[in-house]
């Protein structure tokens, strides 16, 4: 198994033991709250793990997500701001649905709960959980957070081995770029 898998892995185990703890699921929901058009990863390997995920996609599939991909480039480079691009999910929610589930970065599989990590100055950040978990969960359990601390120290650690076998950082992108630059509709 991979670093960046075993990672995952323990992060999908914490998940869904905070989960179960307070009785929360994501089931039914369309996920557009959390799925939003400007998720946006920093890292190789992240990168190369969802790129894995959709070329593993049917070639329609595929096809289709290149095609969204353009259409919603092109509303960010018409208009930023506007509701062509701001309304728009990611291109890889298809129905409600990640197309790349398994292969979805770490901030998708911890997206919903509320959470805090710790900087490295020391401080602590800390951020609610979606629509749902605020209305139907939070009152029930207010003090429930995920700490997120040793994923992104974990993540930071998978990382600056790339960073070092390239000699520069990865370029910060969003999906939508990532894959209108970097997949080929090719079989
Ligand atoms: S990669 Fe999947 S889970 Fe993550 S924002 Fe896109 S559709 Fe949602």
């Amino acid at each position: 198994m991979l670093p960046l898998e075993e990672l995952y892995r323990r992060i999908d185990s914490s998940y869904s033991q905070a989960a179960e703890q307070v009785g929360f699921s994501c089931h039914g929901c369309d996920g557009e709250k959390c799925c939003t058009v400007d998720l946006t990863l920093h890292t190789f390997v992240e990168t190369a793990y969802l790129l894995k995920g959709v070329e593993m996609l049917e070639p329609r599939q595929r096809f289709d997500v290149i095609q969204r991909s353009m259409v919603v480039l092109a509303a960010k480079s018409d208009d930023p701001a506007g509701p062509g691009y701001r309304n728009a999910p990611c291109v890889l929610n298809v129905n409600g649905l990640c197309s790349v589930y398994d292969y979805r970065p770490m901030i998708c599989r911890l997206a919903g709960i509320p959470h805090q990590f710790r900087r490295p100055d020391g401080t602590t950040r800390e951020a609610g959980g979606c629509p749902r978990y605020e209305a139907e969960i939070l009152p029930l359990y207010p003090h429930l957070r995920i700490d997120r601390t040793p994923f992104y120290r974990d993540m930071a650690e998978i990382e600056i081995k790339a960073v070092r076998t390239a000699g520069r950082r990865a370029p910060s992108r969003t999906i939508a770029e990532i894959i209108a630059n970097e997949v080929s509709s090719e079989a």
